[in-house]
């Protein structure tokens, strides 16, 4: 009599990901991993194995390309996270948005809290919710602590778009998309952002489609 088989261990799906070569997929807005909140990480991979999952959320985000990366997006509840901007835009943009360069970083086990009453409101989007943007205010600064990669003590205030890039990404390992927070009136499809909302910021959408901002 065959034995059934266990649920896979964590460790057995990444290897099982991570199986063929390239950008790995990515899963979209109706999978319930991305709703069910993640494990802390505390060794469920070894050293090289995180290491590998790493680089393959690195070369899927930035095949994708997206500015950020969580785990369940891959289908793997463990709370990690990658983010890195190299933000190509333009000036006016730049200063509107705070969108400075953000280095590669790999969040592990990453919490934030709002610094201050001041947010900030601009569209975003999600790659698990492909085609569209939306309006979202959060806080414009952020105290970060968890991990690194490697388990060293992380403890970092962001501010502009980095900001905003580590609450959408840590929002992820707590099964929150970024529509769940965000303003549905200011919903665009790609077309209509492309066509009418590319000001650096979104005062016009909020008078047009009829939406508050902070
Ligand atoms: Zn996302």
């Amino acid at each position: 009599m065959a034995t059934p088989r266990n649920h896979p261990s964590l460790a057995e799906q990444v290897e099982e990901l991570l199986a063929a070569d390239g950008p790995l997929p990515i899963v979209t807005a109706g999978d319930p991993v991305l709703r069910r909140g993640t494990e802390r990480f505390d060794g469920q991979l070894d050293s090289a194995l995180l290491a590998r999952f790493v680089e393959a959320l690195r070369v899927t985000m930035h095949a994708a390309p997206g500015v950020g990366l969580a785990a369940p997006q891959v289908g793997v509840a463990l709370r990690i996270a990658v983010i890195e901007d190299p933000a190509p835009v333009p000036e006016e943009v730049r200063l509107a948005r705070g969108r400075v360069p953000q280095p590669f970083r790999v969040l592990v086990n990453p919490a934030y809290e709002p610094l201050g009453a001041e947010r900030a409101a601009f569209f975003e989007g999600c790659l698990s919710v492909p085609g569209w943007q939306a309006v979202v205010a959060r806080a414009a600064e952020v105290r970060l602590t968890g991990e690194d990669e490697h388990g060293r003590p992380v403890d970092e205030v962001f501010s502009g778009w980095p900001a905003r890039i580590v609450q959408h990404e840590t929002d992820h390992l707590d099964g929150t998309l970024y529509l769940d927070r965000a303003e549905l009136r200011s919903l665009s499809s790609n077309e209509a952002m492309a066509q009418r909302w590319t000001r650096p910021t979104p005062h016009e959408a909020a008078e047009a489609l009829g939406f508050e901002l902070p």
